[in-house]
């Protein structure tokens, strides 16, 4: 239920107040960090903590220690007024919107590495970023300190990574992982789906597509990673406009590679079209 009305906020003191405040009614804190743009996967995360938690706060901040590459930090969607309505219709209680100097008043010399997770997947085509998203979520955990904070499957590699951070560095926040809203053709919703033409926005379900053939392809007792990865590099292939980056399938847990089909295993892929790039993955539960 709602208490409050939604309000903003961009200083780290005022969500410390508001986060006292809460604290002091005996509230359970709920946090939803993203970097705006927001959509109904966005939505679902918000409504998750709201259902949760009495007090819930979302942060919008295009955190630049997390782009690898300028351009992409240069033209990220930024959309703050629906992003505002948004919050407030999903039931947030504060919006927290820094300026970069807020989180960053001088040069970041502490980070946090996870290197082990890091080296898989999206993090061996995207240098740095891993260290920026462990690095900027952990320092708006000690910010908001709250008791659940909400990440979406969709990035399913960011999710492993911050699980293992707040393990290892005995971070007092329980992770809550919400499945990946898609459209109604499979896409999974990304700030970044934006940037599509509509030839490429026809093409971009390919991934999905491929991704839920892979598992039917487990299902019909196929075991070798290798085959299944073929085939769906096969019918990505049929599309010149795509440029497939990796398809793998992987232990949820390490992000390691996995040869043979045992047990669950995630199948992960990104792909271009044209400048933009699309991620997405589904997991299989092994039964
Ligand atoms: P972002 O704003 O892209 O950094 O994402 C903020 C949070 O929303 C992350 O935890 C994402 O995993 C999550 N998210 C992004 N897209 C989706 C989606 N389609 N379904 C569910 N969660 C999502």
């Amino acid at each position: 239920l709602k208490q409050t009305e939604t309000s903003v906020v961009a200083s780290i003191a005022h969500v410390r107040e508001r986060v006292k405040d809460a604290r002091q009614k005996a509230r359970s804190i709920g946090f939803v960090p993203t970097m705006g743009a927001l959509h109904a996967g966005h939505r679902s995360l918000i409504e998750k903590a709201r259902q949760d938690c009495r007090f819930v706060v979302v942060s919008i901040f295009v955190n630049p220690l997390q782009f690898d590459r300028k351009d992409d930090l240069e033209r990220y969607p930024r959309t703050f007024e629906e992003d505002f309505t948004l919050c407030g219709s999903a039931g947030a209680d504060l919006v927290f919107t820094p300026f970069s100097a807020e989180l960053y008043p001088a040069e970041q010399a502490a980070f946090v590495d996870v290197p082990t997770l890091t080296e898989h997947l999206c993090g061996a085509f995207r240098p740095g970023h891993f260290r920026g998203v462990a690095t900027v979520v952990l320092k708006l955990f000690q910010i908001v300190q709250p008791d659940r904070a909400y990440f979406g499957q969709k990035d399913a590699q960011q999710l492993a990574i911050i699980r293992r951070m707040v393990q290892d560095l005995n971070v007092p926040v329980d992770v809550v992982a919400v499945p990946t809203v898609r459209e109604s053709d499979g896409l999974a919703l990304s700030s970044r789906n934006k940037h599509l033409s509509t030839e490429q926005r026809q093409i971009a379900p390919a991934l999905s597509r491929a991704l839920f053939a892979a598992v039917e392809h487990i299902k019909r007792d196929e075991r070798s990673a290798r085959v299944i990865r073929d085939s769906a590099l096969e019918s990505l292939g049929r599309y010149p406009e795509i440029k497939p980056e990796y398809f793998e399938l992987v232990d949820p847990q390490t992000l390691a590679p996995v040869e043979q089909v045992g047990g669950a295993v995630l199948i992960a892929g990104a792909l271009w079209l044209g400048s933009t790039r699309l991620i997405d993955n589904v997991l299989y539960s092994g039964q």
